[in-house]
């Protein structure tokens, strides 16, 4: 079966820069891991629990069908990963071994957020023998490489948006809008004369049959 392996900088990056694939996936059956690599406690508003986005991180996942298993949550301080970079990379190898994905996503090496720039360096450097997508998450990077399109239904989508409407202690996010995100959908779908879609960079494709 394939494996495929999430990697997400803070809890929501993977539903955002990927939900409707890992919606789409699911639904093809395929085995989906989520790595979520800090639950921002620092970040979070002091109204609410500090744990606050490890419930609503499990609550996503569990919408988007990956069970429960398969989401591994880390607690590196945001903003201060590249201070941790080498204690990523060995978490990252532990999880090449274990999991043995044959598919990893990572944010986009050009994004602006230096917790983002860590774990995509460091799951290059983890995944030496395997295909690395890249994700966009738009308000961060300033050039993004539209290379691969994995093509969604409507559903797929929708999917995406309902667990992306688990984040309830971060709905002033403007990046978090219903509007954006069916937007964005639709753009990448254009671009490939299709409906809806994501798209990623390819950031290194290796043949495995
Ligand atoms: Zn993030």
């Amino acid at each position: 079966m394939e494996k495929i392996l999430v990697l997400a900088p803070h809890t929501d990056d993977g539903e955002l820069g990927c939900g409707g694939t890992i919606a789409r996936f699911i639904q093809e059956g395929k085995d989906v891991y989520y790595v979520a690599f800090s639950t921002a406690r620092t970040s979070v508003s002091p109204d609410l629990p500090d744990n606050i986005l490890e419930i609503e991180v499990r609550a996503a996942t569990k919408v988007l069908g990956i069970s429960k298993g398969k989401l591994i949550i880390f607690d590196y301080p945001v903003r201060h990963f590249p201070e941790h970079r080498q204690g990523v990379l060995e978490e990252l190898i532990k999880l090449r071994e274990r999991i043995k994905p044959n598919l990893i996503f990572v944010p986009s090496p050009n994004d602006i957020h230096q917790d983002h720039q860590v774990i995509a360096a460091e799951g290059l450097r983890a995944f030496k023998r395997h295909t690395i997508m890249g994700y966009e998450l738009p308000w961060n990077n300033i050039v993004f490489e539209t290379r691969n399109f994995i093509p969604l239904e409507k559903r797929h989508i929708e999917r995406k948006i309902e667990a992306l409407r688990c984040y309830k202690s971060q709905q002033r996010r403007k990046y978090l809008s219903e509007e954006f995100i069916w937007s964005l959908a639709r753009t990448r779908g254009t671009q490939i004369e299709g409906g809806y879609a994501e798209a990623f960079e390819v950031l290194r494709w290796v043949y495995d049959g």
